[in-house]
């Protein structure tokens, strides 16, 4: 197995849960114990009512594709050998957006398209969330 050699996120107290629960292949949002709004990402405060009292919530994992882009060109080497690929807006059926890779589409992406997650280990803290059409 080679090295990873992309850009890995940098967990902290604020995300450690998220990628906790990714590793179980679980995707979750942030919910405001105050006002019930779920949001992504991470956020020590509450975007709607400032409130700090925020847990996470699993979520179904299905969502609606919003819009996307293929790359062409690799910004980072490590991207070179997966061009073209494809980086989405997802709309996840509990609200909130989420930005992440959509793969295996085959030129089939069409915005409103149905979605749904699939979880790609990377290290043994990583599990990437990434979104495939939906079958
Ligand atoms: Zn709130």
């Amino acid at each position: 197995m080679t090295a990873y050699d992309k850009p890995l996120p940098k967990i902290d107290t604020l995300t450690r849960p998220f990628w906790e629960l990714a590793k179980d292949e679980k995707l979750a949002v942030q919910l405001c114990n105050d006002c019930g709004d779920r949001h992504f990402p991470a956020s020590p405060v509450c975007p709607k009512c400032l409130s700090k009292d925020q847990g996470w919530e699993v979520v179904s994992g299905r969502g609606t594709l919003f819009s996307w882009v293929t790359f062409h060109r690799a910004y980072w080497n490590g991207f070179a050998k997966d061009l073209p690929y494809d980086v989405c807006l997802i709309e996840l059926d509990e609200g909130p957006f989420f930005v992440s890779n959509l793969v295996d589409a085959g030129g089939e992406a069409a915005v409103g398209a149905r979605v749904e997650v699939v979880f790609e280990p990377i290290t043994d803290e990583i599990t990437l969330p990434k979104f495939k059409l939906a079958t």
